[in-house]
């Protein structure tokens, strides 16, 4: 189900756009001003996030300049002002998309639904060689993972690690071969590195997210798998 979080603080107007997209199958959450909404976007995964310019305790400029740095993920600007100077500075800022209120429920729907297309073909954005598990990216080259849009910090062990296990999806890898292959070189054996650095893996990319990709085989290693 595709998430969508409303940051907008006239409540109704976010009461009613999350009753009219929860109708559409969406899974919807709200901020009602911008530090808890920047929070949550940076925080919590989202496909899509729809976000009012004019917000109490952060304006929404702000707040998209904030998302933008560490995440990708499809904004749509809403505002009361049809100011051509908000739209401009919008998507300089990185918005996907720009309505102006009052707007038919059906014209919003109709954006969002092009917005996730073009996340989900977003071909131009997406490198070749990117590896891919249910909702976790990695890209070699940058060096960069995500899960749906957000950005995680990984060290360069556990990258590493992370990436030995995408290349080798749905193989059951041994302890000593992640130890040669990731270490380097032959522990002795009792080492118990890899289980350590499985664990750091899971607190950064799955308990967050809520998502299962990496599974401990008893008695020989870990497998990641497709959710
Ligand atoms: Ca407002």
């Amino acid at each position: 189900m595709e998430r969508i979080l409303i940051i907008e603080d006239e409540e109704k107007l976010a009461r009613f756009v999350e009753l009219e997209l929860s109708y559409e199958g969406y899974e919807v959450e709200k901020a009602h001003d911008g530090r808890d909404g920047l929070l949550l976007a940076t925080t919590r995964p989202f496909d899509l996030i729809l976000l009012d310019i004019l917000l109490p305790s952060l304006n929404g400029i702000e707040v998209l300049r904030r998302i933008r740095k560490i995440s990708a993920v499809p904004v749509i600007l809403l505002t009361a002002r049809d100011a051509v100077v908000d739209k401009v500075t919008g998507l300089d800022a990185g918005a996907e998309d720009y309505l102006t209120k009052p707007f038919a429920i059906e014209e919003l729907l109709a954006r969002i639904r092009v917005a996730l297309r073009k996340k989900t073909n977003g071909s131009s954005v997406v490198s070749s060689n990117e590896l891919i598990a249910g909702d976790l990216s990695l890209d070699p080259e940058a060096r960069l993972v995500k899960v749906h849009s957000v950005v995680i910090d990984l060290t360069k062990r556990e990258f590493d690690l992370l990436e030995y296990l995408l290349r080798n999806k749905n193989i059951v890898i041994s302890r000593d071969t992640l130890l040669q292959e990731i270490w380097g070189y032959d522990f002795a054996g009792g080492t118990n590195a890899v289980d350590v650095y499985i664990r750091y893996l899971r607190a950064k990319i799955e308990e967050p997210y809520e998502i299962n990709l990496i599974h401990t085989v008893r008695g020989v290693g870990y497998v990641l798998k497709d959710e």
